[in-house]
């Protein structure tokens, strides 16, 4: 399973104790985040991730390309509906991916931790 994670800076704290929760399983997993959010990974939870761009310098944007090629098959995307973010259109243009390829979007605690449970009983 290759999966993508981002976070929002007012949802970091929140990947992190995801993350935690789900530690074993994710860690059988081939692991892509943004910047800032794969450094927390790696750091705080033990992960081996690829980081790409941080969000706003285009880390959005290289998932997107990633998953429209086929190389991602899961996005986990913890985003802050409370706090406006520059790359907005950045932020569309992924999810609309995610919708074009039918690929799995989490894009908020409560459906990450459903997929992520239902994903790690399938072993
Ligand atoms: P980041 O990017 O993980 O580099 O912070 C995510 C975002 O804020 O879009």
């Amino acid at each position: 399973m290759r999966i993508a994670l981002i976070a929002h800076d007012g949802k970091k704290a929140d990947m992190v104790e995801l993350a935690r929760e789900f530690q074993p399983f994710l860690a059988g997993c081939t692991l892509c985040a943004t910047g800032t959010t794969g450094g927390r990974l790696q750091h705080e939870v033990g992960l081996t991730v690829e980081c790409l761009l941080s969000g706003p310098l285009g880390g959005d944007l290289q998932i997107g390309a990633r998953l429209a090629v086929g190389q991602v098959d899961a996005v986990i995307f913890l985003r802050d509906p409370m706090t406006p973010q520059p790359h907005e259109p950045d932020i569309n243009a992924l999810v609309r991916a995610c919708d074009v390829h039918d690929i799995p979007c989490a894009t908020n605690l409560a459906s990450a931790k459903l997929l992520l449970a239902q994903w790690s009983q399938r072993g």
